[in-house]
């Protein structure tokens, strides 16, 4: 299965949870596969009041989840989301947030 993910390349999609942790989008905070993937030390690297955004979007703990969102053994909510087939149904937006056809390379 192909993931398309509309949160990387030329438009984010980001999510803050109150807590501060930072995630790519907001099926990424409501579910509990990013937490469990990563365990609560690497998980801790995405909290915004101990690093900065830079940081997370550097650290080791995001790298894994590009790389496990953009893998065949995507996260459950990616496939759901943002799988090739469902992008059109969940992506397609106008204004400011509009994807561009989905140009979208992935650096891990
Ligand atoms: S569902 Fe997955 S691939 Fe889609 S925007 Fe969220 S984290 Fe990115």
């Amino acid at each position: 299965m192909k993931i398309i993910p509309a949160c990387i390349g030329n438009k984010t999609a980001i999510f803050i949870k109150p807590d501060g942790t930072y995630l790519p989008c907001c099926w990424a905070s409501t579910n509990p596969d990013v937490r469990n993937h990563l365990g609560e030390e690497l998980y801790a690297q995405l909290n915004i009041h101990k690093y900065s955004i830079d940081e997370i979007l550097q650290s080791h703990a995001y790298k894994l989840i590009v790389e496990k969102m953009t893998s065949n053994n995507s996260y459950s909510f990616c496939k759901k989301v943002c799988a090739e087939d469902k992008v059109d149904e969940h992506f397609v937006m106008d204004g400011p947030y509009a994807n561009d056809g989905l140009n979208i390379s992935v650096q891990i």
